[in-house]
Protein backbone atom coordinates (compact mmCIF):
# COMPACT_ATOMS: atom_id res chain seq x y z
CA UNK A 1 0.00 0.00 0.00
CA UNK A 2 1.13 3.45 -0.88
CA UNK A 3 2.73 5.52 2.27
CA UNK A 4 1.04 8.89 2.21
CA UNK A 5 1.42 9.24 6.70
CA UNK A 6 4.16 11.89 6.02
CA UNK A 7 1.30 13.90 4.48
CA UNK A 8 -1.25 13.42 7.72
CA UNK A 9 -1.55 16.84 7.98
CA UNK A 10 -3.16 17.88 4.79
CA UNK A 11 -4.76 14.35 4.66
CA UNK A 12 -6.98 15.08 7.74
CA UNK A 13 -7.92 18.45 6.60
CA UNK A 14 -9.49 16.62 3.32
CA UNK A 15 -11.19 14.42 5.25
CA UNK A 16 -12.59 16.45 7.98
CA UNK A 17 -14.38 18.67 4.72
CA UNK A 18 -15.15 15.37 2.94
CA UNK A 19 -19.19 15.38 3.81
CA UNK A 20 -19.94 12.08 2.22
CA UNK A 21 -17.31 10.76 4.76
CA UNK A 22 -18.04 12.33 7.06
CA UNK A 23 -21.53 11.22 7.00
CA UNK A 24 -20.73 7.69 6.75
CA UNK A 25 -18.35 7.60 9.95
CA UNK A 26 -21.16 9.52 11.53
CA UNK A 27 -23.98 6.84 10.79
CA UNK A 28 -21.10 3.69 11.54
CA UNK A 29 -20.51 5.94 15.04
CA UNK A 30 -20.57 4.11 17.70
CA UNK A 31 -22.05 0.56 16.46
CA UNK A 32 -18.97 -1.15 17.79
CA UNK A 33 -18.63 0.22 20.50
CA UNK A 34 -22.03 -0.58 21.93
CA UNK A 35 -21.53 -4.03 20.79
CA UNK A 36 -18.42 -4.72 22.30
CA UNK A 37 -19.55 -2.87 25.92
CA UNK A 38 -22.86 -5.38 25.76
CA UNK A 39 -20.58 -8.15 24.65
CA UNK A 40 -18.10 -7.49 27.68
CA UNK A 41 -20.70 -8.02 30.43
CA UNK A 42 -20.53 -11.63 29.69
CA UNK A 43 -17.53 -12.76 30.95
CA UNK A 44 -16.59 -12.82 34.37
CA UNK A 45 -12.99 -11.80 35.72
CA UNK A 46 -12.90 -9.90 32.29
CA UNK A 47 -10.05 -7.93 34.04
CA UNK A 48 -8.01 -11.18 35.30
CA UNK A 49 -8.27 -12.25 31.53
CA UNK A 50 -6.86 -9.33 30.31
CA UNK A 51 -4.33 -9.42 32.37
CA UNK A 52 -3.63 -13.32 31.64
CA UNK A 53 -3.72 -12.49 27.80
CA UNK A 54 -1.36 -9.48 28.10
CA UNK A 55 0.87 -12.20 30.05
CA UNK A 56 0.76 -14.52 27.43
CA UNK A 57 1.68 -12.32 24.50
CA UNK A 58 4.41 -11.25 26.63
CA UNK A 59 5.68 -14.32 27.11
CA UNK A 60 5.68 -15.34 22.91
CA UNK A 61 7.21 -11.96 22.46
CA UNK A 62 9.98 -12.90 25.17
CA UNK A 63 10.84 -15.83 23.44
CA UNK A 64 9.76 -15.48 20.02
CA UNK A 65 12.92 -16.79 18.47
CA UNK A 66 12.20 -20.39 20.17
CA UNK A 67 8.30 -20.52 19.59
CA UNK A 68 8.83 -19.44 15.58
CA UNK A 69 11.53 -22.21 15.50
CA UNK A 70 9.10 -24.35 17.34
CA UNK A 71 6.45 -23.45 15.08
CA UNK A 72 8.50 -24.24 12.06
CA UNK A 73 9.43 -27.44 12.56
CA UNK A 74 5.48 -28.98 13.77
CA UNK A 75 4.46 -27.49 10.54
CA UNK A 76 7.49 -28.90 8.59
CA UNK A 77 6.08 -32.18 9.87
CA UNK A 78 2.68 -31.61 8.94
CA UNK A 79 3.49 -30.85 5.54
CA UNK A 80 4.09 -27.14 5.49
CA UNK A 81 6.39 -25.19 3.98
CA UNK A 82 7.81 -22.64 6.29
CA UNK A 83 9.44 -18.95 3.70
CA UNK A 84 10.94 -16.09 6.07
CA UNK A 85 10.65 -12.64 4.75
CA UNK A 86 12.64 -10.21 6.08
CA UNK A 87 11.59 -7.62 3.93
CA UNK A 88 8.16 -6.23 2.20
CA UNK A 89 9.68 -7.21 -1.03
CA UNK A 90 10.86 -10.40 0.29
CA UNK A 91 7.10 -11.08 0.91
CA UNK A 92 5.88 -10.29 -2.73
CA UNK A 93 9.49 -12.00 -4.14
CA UNK A 94 8.32 -15.53 -2.28
CA UNK A 95 4.46 -15.17 -3.23
CA UNK A 96 5.17 -14.53 -7.04
CA UNK A 97 8.24 -17.47 -6.99
CA UNK A 98 5.60 -20.19 -5.91
CA UNK A 99 3.14 -19.19 -7.81
CA UNK A 100 5.30 -18.89 -11.36
CA UNK A 101 6.67 -22.62 -10.67
CA UNK A 102 2.92 -23.75 -9.93
CA UNK A 103 1.95 -22.04 -13.16
CA UNK A 104 -0.68 -20.26 -11.14
CA UNK A 105 -2.26 -17.79 -13.36
CA UNK A 106 -5.35 -16.78 -10.94
CA UNK A 107 -5.34 -15.98 -6.98
CA UNK A 108 -7.90 -15.38 -4.61
CA UNK A 109 -7.66 -13.80 -1.66
CA UNK A 110 -9.00 -13.61 1.47
CA UNK A 111 -8.00 -10.35 3.96
CA UNK A 112 -4.38 -10.38 5.06
CA UNK A 113 -3.48 -6.75 6.21
CA UNK A 114 0.43 -8.26 6.03
CA UNK A 115 0.04 -8.23 2.09
CA UNK A 116 -1.51 -4.87 2.07
CA UNK A 117 2.00 -3.83 3.56
CA UNK A 118 3.60 -4.82 0.73
CA UNK A 119 1.62 -4.37 -2.19
CA UNK A 120 0.95 -7.80 -2.94
CA UNK A 121 -1.53 -7.26 -5.35
CA UNK A 122 0.00 -4.74 -7.41
CA UNK A 123 3.13 -6.94 -7.74
CA UNK A 124 1.71 -10.27 -8.94
CA UNK A 125 -0.75 -8.12 -11.21
CA UNK A 126 2.83 -7.01 -12.37
CA UNK A 127 3.90 -10.64 -12.68
CA UNK A 128 0.79 -11.42 -14.87
CA UNK A 129 -1.20 -13.34 -12.00
CA UNK A 130 -4.66 -12.26 -11.35
CA UNK A 131 -5.55 -11.72 -7.90
CA UNK A 132 -8.85 -11.27 -6.77
CA UNK A 133 -9.97 -10.39 -3.18
CA UNK A 134 -12.46 -12.03 -1.92
CA UNK A 135 -13.30 -10.84 1.58
CA UNK A 136 -16.84 -8.42 0.71
CA UNK A 137 -15.50 -5.51 2.24
CA UNK A 138 -11.82 -6.06 0.46
CA UNK A 139 -13.66 -6.74 -2.41
CA UNK A 140 -15.84 -3.25 -2.71
CA UNK A 141 -12.64 -1.60 -2.29
CA UNK A 142 -10.68 -3.48 -5.08
CA UNK A 143 -13.56 -2.62 -7.34
CA UNK A 144 -13.24 1.39 -6.13
CA UNK A 145 -9.54 0.87 -6.36
CA UNK A 146 -9.01 2.14 -2.79
CA UNK A 147 -7.08 0.70 0.32
CA UNK A 148 -9.28 -0.14 3.61
CA UNK A 149 -9.51 2.31 6.17
CA UNK A 150 -10.38 0.01 9.01
CA UNK A 151 -8.47 -3.62 9.74
CA UNK A 152 -11.50 -5.63 10.75
CA UNK A 153 -14.18 -3.24 8.67
CA UNK A 154 -12.45 -2.57 5.91
CA UNK A 155 -15.06 -0.36 3.68
CA UNK A 156 -16.35 0.57 7.10
CA UNK A 157 -16.04 4.68 5.44
CA UNK A 158 -18.52 3.29 2.16
CA UNK A 159 -22.14 3.78 1.75
CA UNK A 160 -24.47 1.42 1.05
CA UNK A 161 -25.45 4.13 -1.96
CA UNK A 162 -21.83 3.97 -3.30
CA UNK A 163 -21.67 0.04 -2.56
CA UNK A 164 -24.53 -0.14 -4.76
CA UNK A 165 -23.20 2.08 -7.45
CA UNK A 166 -19.92 0.05 -7.63
CA UNK A 167 -21.80 -3.47 -8.01
CA UNK A 168 -23.57 -2.01 -11.39
CA UNK A 169 -21.01 -0.14 -12.37
CA UNK A 170 -19.00 -3.44 -12.48
CA UNK A 171 -21.05 -6.49 -12.79
CA UNK A 172 -23.40 -4.32 -15.23
CA UNK A 173 -26.28 -5.24 -13.41
CA UNK A 174 -29.37 -3.24 -12.00
CA UNK A 175 -28.66 -1.24 -9.32
CA UNK A 176 -30.01 -2.62 -6.08
CA UNK A 177 -29.58 -1.27 -2.26
CA UNK A 178 -30.79 -4.75 -0.65
CA UNK A 179 -27.90 -5.98 1.39
CA UNK A 180 -28.62 -9.33 0.73
CA UNK A 181 -28.96 -8.65 -1.95
CA UNK A 182 -25.98 -6.87 -2.63
CA UNK A 183 -24.38 -10.24 -1.03
CA UNK A 184 -25.69 -12.41 -3.13
CA UNK A 185 -24.64 -10.87 -6.33
CA UNK A 186 -20.87 -10.48 -4.88
CA UNK A 187 -20.84 -14.40 -4.28
CA UNK A 188 -22.36 -14.97 -7.35
CA UNK A 189 -19.14 -12.67 -8.93
CA UNK A 190 -16.65 -14.42 -6.54
CA UNK A 191 -17.82 -18.25 -6.79
CA UNK A 192 -16.71 -19.23 -10.37
CA UNK A 193 -13.22 -17.23 -9.13
CA UNK A 194 -13.53 -19.85 -6.25
CA UNK A 195 -13.41 -22.83 -8.50
CA UNK A 196 -10.92 -21.58 -11.32
CA UNK A 197 -8.27 -20.45 -8.75
CA UNK A 198 -5.14 -22.34 -8.46
CA UNK A 199 -3.87 -20.60 -5.40
CA UNK A 200 -5.63 -18.84 -2.13
CA UNK A 201 -3.94 -16.43 -0.11
CA UNK A 202 -4.80 -15.62 3.43
CA UNK A 203 -4.05 -13.95 6.53
CA UNK A 204 -3.54 -15.71 9.67
CA UNK A 205 -4.85 -14.38 13.24
CA UNK A 206 -2.50 -16.62 15.17
CA UNK A 207 0.15 -19.33 14.62
CA UNK A 208 0.52 -22.38 17.07
CA UNK A 209 3.83 -23.26 18.23
CA UNK A 210 2.71 -26.47 19.57
CA UNK A 211 0.91 -28.06 16.45
CA UNK A 212 2.31 -25.57 13.64
CA UNK A 213 -0.98 -24.42 12.89
CA UNK A 214 -2.64 -21.35 11.33
CA UNK A 215 -5.90 -19.92 13.07
CA UNK A 216 -7.82 -17.86 10.86
CA UNK A 217 -11.15 -16.19 12.80
CA UNK A 218 -13.80 -14.26 10.52
CA UNK A 219 -17.11 -13.74 9.72
CA UNK A 220 -17.36 -14.48 5.97
CA UNK A 221 -16.96 -17.93 4.40
CA UNK A 222 -14.75 -16.76 2.10
CA UNK A 223 -11.83 -17.87 4.59
CA UNK A 224 -12.74 -21.24 4.21
CA UNK A 225 -13.40 -21.59 0.43
CA UNK A 226 -9.79 -19.28 -0.02
CA UNK A 227 -8.08 -22.19 2.10
CA UNK A 228 -9.61 -25.41 0.61
CA UNK A 229 -10.80 -24.99 -2.77
CA UNK A 230 -7.05 -23.75 -4.56
CA UNK A 231 -4.70 -26.66 -4.91
CA UNK A 232 -2.30 -24.24 -3.25
CA UNK A 233 -2.72 -22.37 -0.18
CA UNK A 234 -0.67 -19.59 1.40
CA UNK A 235 -0.74 -18.01 4.40
CA UNK A 236 1.25 -14.70 5.05
CA UNK A 237 1.30 -13.57 8.76
CA UNK A 238 3.71 -11.48 10.32
CA UNK A 239 6.11 -13.17 12.66
CA UNK A 240 4.85 -11.77 16.02
CA UNK A 241 1.57 -13.43 15.67
CA UNK A 242 2.92 -16.75 17.24
CA UNK A 243 1.58 -18.45 20.35
CA UNK A 244 2.99 -21.03 22.56
CA UNK A 245 -0.39 -23.48 22.69
CA UNK A 246 -4.03 -24.14 22.03
CA UNK A 247 -4.65 -23.07 25.73
CA UNK A 248 -3.38 -19.81 25.18
CA UNK A 249 -5.28 -19.12 21.93
CA UNK A 250 -8.10 -20.15 23.78
CA UNK A 251 -7.63 -17.42 26.32
CA UNK A 252 -6.85 -14.96 23.55
CA UNK A 253 -9.75 -16.01 21.88
CA UNK A 254 -12.45 -14.85 24.32
CA UNK A 255 -11.18 -10.88 23.93
CA UNK A 256 -10.47 -10.97 20.13
CA UNK A 257 -13.98 -11.43 19.11
CA UNK A 258 -15.66 -9.60 21.94
CA UNK A 259 -13.20 -6.76 21.32
CA UNK A 260 -13.70 -6.25 17.59
CA UNK A 261 -17.45 -7.45 16.47
CA UNK A 262 -19.29 -7.36 19.94
CA UNK A 263 -19.46 -11.43 19.29
CA UNK A 264 -18.93 -13.67 22.00
CA UNK A 265 -17.32 -16.04 18.75
CA UNK A 266 -16.93 -16.05 15.33
CA UNK A 267 -18.76 -17.62 12.45
CA UNK A 268 -15.88 -19.61 11.36
CA UNK A 269 -12.45 -20.45 13.54
CA UNK A 270 -10.45 -22.55 11.20
CA UNK A 271 -7.45 -24.12 12.32
CA UNK A 272 -5.33 -25.35 9.31
CA UNK A 273 -2.61 -27.96 10.08
CA UNK A 274 -0.25 -28.94 6.75
CA UNK A 275 -2.05 -29.36 3.48
CA UNK A 276 -4.86 -31.89 2.65
CA UNK A 277 -3.97 -35.48 3.75
CA UNK A 278 -4.80 -39.39 2.39
CA UNK A 279 -8.38 -39.78 3.03
CA UNK A 280 -9.51 -36.05 3.92
CA UNK A 281 -12.37 -34.58 2.06
CA UNK A 282 -10.84 -31.17 1.10
CA UNK A 283 -7.80 -29.05 1.34
CA UNK A 284 -4.72 -27.86 -0.70
CA UNK A 285 -1.93 -30.19 -1.44
CA UNK A 286 0.42 -27.66 -1.10
CA UNK A 287 0.04 -25.34 2.07
CA UNK A 288 2.97 -22.79 2.31
CA UNK A 289 3.46 -20.25 5.24
CA UNK A 290 5.26 -17.01 4.83
CA UNK A 291 6.43 -15.54 8.15
CA UNK A 292 6.97 -11.92 7.60
CA UNK A 293 9.42 -9.62 9.67
CA UNK A 294 9.61 -6.47 7.97
CA UNK A 295 10.42 -3.97 10.89
CA UNK A 296 8.93 -5.68 13.36
CA UNK A 297 12.02 -7.92 15.02
CA UNK A 298 13.38 -3.77 15.13
CA UNK A 299 11.11 -3.51 18.42
CA UNK A 300 11.52 -6.40 20.37
CA UNK A 301 14.03 -5.45 23.31
CA UNK A 302 12.93 -2.05 22.96
CA UNK A 303 10.06 0.30 24.91
CA UNK A 304 8.09 -0.17 21.87
CA UNK A 305 8.02 -4.24 22.21
CA UNK A 306 4.27 -3.88 23.94
CA UNK A 307 2.91 -3.13 20.60
CA UNK A 308 3.68 -6.05 19.43
CA UNK A 309 1.22 -7.71 21.54
CA UNK A 310 -1.92 -6.51 19.27
CA UNK A 311 -4.00 -8.68 18.20
CA UNK A 312 -5.71 -6.32 15.94
CA UNK A 313 -8.86 -6.34 17.20
CA UNK A 314 -9.44 -3.11 16.18
CA UNK A 315 -11.43 -1.76 19.38
CA UNK A 316 -8.97 1.28 19.63
CA UNK A 317 -9.27 3.03 16.39
CA UNK A 318 -13.60 1.91 17.07
CA UNK A 319 -13.06 4.17 20.52
CA UNK A 320 -10.88 6.55 19.46
CA UNK A 321 -12.78 10.42 18.50
CA UNK A 322 -9.30 10.90 16.34
CA UNK A 323 -10.20 7.74 14.13
CA UNK A 324 -14.20 8.46 14.63
CA UNK A 325 -13.85 11.87 13.16
CA UNK A 326 -11.19 11.51 10.24
CA UNK A 327 -11.25 7.49 9.13
CA UNK A 328 -8.16 5.57 8.45
CA UNK A 329 -7.06 6.81 5.03
CA UNK A 330 -5.77 10.33 6.55
CA UNK A 331 -3.31 7.76 8.65
CA UNK A 332 -1.40 6.86 5.26
CA UNK A 333 -1.32 3.69 5.44
CA UNK A 334 -1.85 -0.40 6.68
CA UNK A 335 -2.43 0.38 10.56
CA UNK A 336 -5.29 3.34 11.07
CA UNK A 337 -6.20 4.76 14.83
CA UNK A 338 -4.22 4.61 17.88
CA UNK A 339 -2.37 1.34 17.48
CA UNK A 340 -1.51 2.31 13.48
CA UNK A 341 -0.06 5.80 15.45
CA UNK A 342 2.48 3.49 16.84
CA UNK A 343 2.95 0.39 14.29
CA UNK A 344 3.08 2.98 11.16
CA UNK A 345 6.17 5.17 12.24
CA UNK A 346 7.67 1.64 14.17
CA UNK A 347 7.55 0.29 10.71
CA UNK A 348 8.22 2.45 8.03
CA UNK A 349 10.19 5.41 10.24
CA UNK A 350 9.50 7.60 12.06
CA UNK A 351 10.31 10.55 10.14
CA UNK A 352 8.40 9.07 7.97
CA UNK A 353 4.99 9.50 9.63
CA UNK A 354 6.19 11.77 11.86
CA UNK A 355 2.46 13.70 12.96
CA UNK A 356 0.83 9.99 13.78
CA UNK A 357 2.14 9.62 17.61
CA UNK A 358 0.60 13.68 17.63
CA UNK A 359 -2.84 12.76 16.72
CA UNK A 360 -4.12 11.71 20.01
CA UNK A 361 -5.48 13.99 22.64
CA UNK A 362 -4.28 10.90 24.84
CA UNK A 363 -7.71 10.84 26.05
CA UNK A 364 -6.61 6.87 27.42
CA UNK A 365 -9.92 5.74 25.97
CA UNK A 366 -7.53 3.17 23.79
CA UNK A 367 -5.38 1.89 26.33
CA UNK A 368 -8.80 0.80 28.16
CA UNK A 369 -10.74 -1.14 25.47
CA UNK A 370 -7.31 -2.98 24.58
CA UNK A 371 -8.29 -6.28 25.31
CA UNK A 372 -3.88 -6.89 25.48
CA UNK A 373 -3.42 -3.89 28.05
CA UNK A 374 -0.93 -2.03 25.23
CA UNK A 375 -0.37 0.99 26.88
CA UNK A 376 -1.17 3.14 23.58
CA UNK A 377 -0.92 6.84 25.13
CA UNK A 378 2.36 5.66 26.68
CA UNK A 379 3.54 4.42 23.28
CA UNK A 380 2.86 7.25 21.65
CA UNK A 381 4.86 9.87 24.23
CA UNK A 382 7.54 7.52 23.45
CA UNK A 383 7.60 8.79 19.69
CA UNK A 384 6.89 12.26 20.58
CA UNK A 385 9.48 12.17 22.63
CA UNK A 386 12.12 9.92 19.70
CA UNK A 387 10.98 12.59 17.39
CA UNK A 388 11.24 15.55 19.31
CA UNK A 389 15.59 14.04 20.51
CA UNK A 390 16.32 13.26 16.92
CA UNK A 391 15.15 16.93 15.57
CA UNK A 392 12.72 15.78 13.83
CA UNK A 393 10.19 18.32 15.12
CA UNK A 394 9.76 21.73 13.35
CA UNK A 395 11.91 24.64 14.87
CA UNK A 396 9.40 26.35 16.72
CA UNK A 397 7.79 23.43 18.39
CA UNK A 398 10.97 22.64 19.98
CA UNK A 399 11.46 26.20 19.96
CA UNK A 400 8.39 26.75 22.40
CA UNK A 401 8.84 23.05 24.40
CA UNK A 402 12.24 24.04 25.12
CA UNK A 403 10.80 27.17 26.59
CA UNK A 404 8.21 25.72 28.18
CA UNK A 405 10.83 22.94 30.21
CA UNK A 406 12.82 26.72 31.34
CA UNK A 407 9.24 27.68 33.01
CA UNK A 408 8.06 24.54 34.02
CA UNK A 409 11.43 23.93 36.03
CA UNK A 410 11.37 27.31 37.86
CA UNK A 411 8.11 27.03 40.43
CA UNK A 412 8.40 31.14 40.86
CA UNK A 413 8.65 31.60 37.38
CA UNK A 414 5.85 29.55 36.66
CA UNK A 415 3.58 31.20 38.91
CA UNK A 416 4.27 34.38 37.65
CA UNK A 417 3.82 33.17 33.54
CA UNK A 418 0.37 31.72 34.45
CA UNK A 419 -0.83 34.19 36.30
CA UNK A 420 -0.40 36.43 33.63
CA UNK A 421 -0.97 34.34 31.21
CA UNK A 422 -4.71 33.41 32.88
CA UNK A 423 -5.39 37.65 33.22
CA UNK A 424 -4.71 38.47 29.43
CA UNK A 425 -6.92 35.69 28.38
CA UNK A 426 -9.87 36.21 31.02
CA UNK A 427 -9.65 39.74 29.44
CA UNK A 428 -9.27 38.75 25.23
CA UNK A 429 -12.78 36.48 26.03
CA UNK A 430 -14.83 39.74 27.03
CA UNK A 431 -18.18 39.97 28.63
CA UNK A 432 -18.86 35.89 27.15
CA UNK A 433 -15.44 34.16 28.45
CA UNK A 434 -15.09 32.69 24.95
CA UNK A 435 -12.21 32.83 22.90
CA UNK A 436 -12.91 32.92 19.25
CA UNK A 437 -9.87 33.01 18.13
CA UNK A 438 -5.79 32.52 19.80
CA UNK A 439 -3.06 33.99 17.81
CA UNK A 440 -0.63 30.89 16.67
CA UNK A 441 -2.89 28.38 18.15
CA UNK A 442 -5.25 28.27 15.63
CA UNK A 443 -5.82 24.73 16.10
CA UNK A 444 -7.46 24.98 19.27
CA UNK A 445 -10.04 27.79 18.25
CA UNK A 446 -10.36 26.91 14.43
CA UNK A 447 -13.66 24.48 14.77
CA UNK A 448 -15.02 25.89 17.94
CA UNK A 449 -14.83 29.02 20.80
CA UNK A 450 -12.82 28.25 23.42
CA UNK A 451 -13.99 28.86 26.92
CA UNK A 452 -11.76 31.75 28.89
CA UNK A 453 -9.91 31.37 31.71
CA UNK A 454 -12.12 33.20 34.88
CA UNK A 455 -8.71 35.55 35.74
CA UNK A 456 -7.79 33.50 38.55
CA UNK A 457 -4.82 30.14 38.47
CA UNK A 458 -5.58 27.20 39.98
CA UNK A 459 -3.26 27.85 42.71
CA UNK A 460 -4.85 31.27 43.40
CA UNK A 461 -8.19 29.24 43.94
CA UNK A 462 -7.03 26.79 45.73
CA UNK A 463 -5.40 28.91 48.29
CA UNK A 464 -8.59 30.87 48.14
CA UNK A 465 -10.77 27.76 49.20
CA UNK A 466 -7.80 26.59 52.05
CA UNK A 467 -7.64 30.18 53.47
S1 LIG B 1 -3.90 -2.17 20.01
FE1 LIG B 1 -5.25 -3.35 21.33
S2 LIG B 1 -7.27 -2.50 20.87
FE2 LIG B 1 -5.94 -1.84 19.19
S3 LIG B 1 -6.18 -3.38 17.60
FE3 LIG B 1 -4.42 -4.01 18.86
S4 LIG B 1 -5.27 -5.38 20.40
FE4 LIG B 1 -6.98 -4.28 19.52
Amino acid sequence: MQLTSFSFKSNVRRKLIDPLLQRNMKRFGGRFVEARAAVMTEVDNLETIRVAAAAIRDRSLANLDSYLLAFEEQALARGSRVHWAETAQDVNRILIEIAQSNGVKKIVKSKSMVSEESGLNDAVEAAGIQAIETDLGEYILQLAHEPPSHIIAPAIHKSLEEVAALFSENHHTPRQTDIPALCREAREQLRPHFLSAEMGISGGNFLIAETGSVVIVTNEGNGRMVTTLPRIHVTITGIEKVLPTLNDFSVIVRLLTRSATGQSITNYVSMLTGPRQEGDLDGPEQSHIILVDSGRSRLLGTEMQKALRCIRCGACMNHCPVYQNIGGHAYGWVYPGPIGAILTPSYVGLKNALDLPQASTLCGACQVVCPVKIPLPELMRVLREKSFEQGLRPWHERLSIRLWRGVANRPHLYALMTQMGVRVLSLLGGKKKLLHHLPGLDGWTDGRDMPAPQGKTFRELYRKRRS
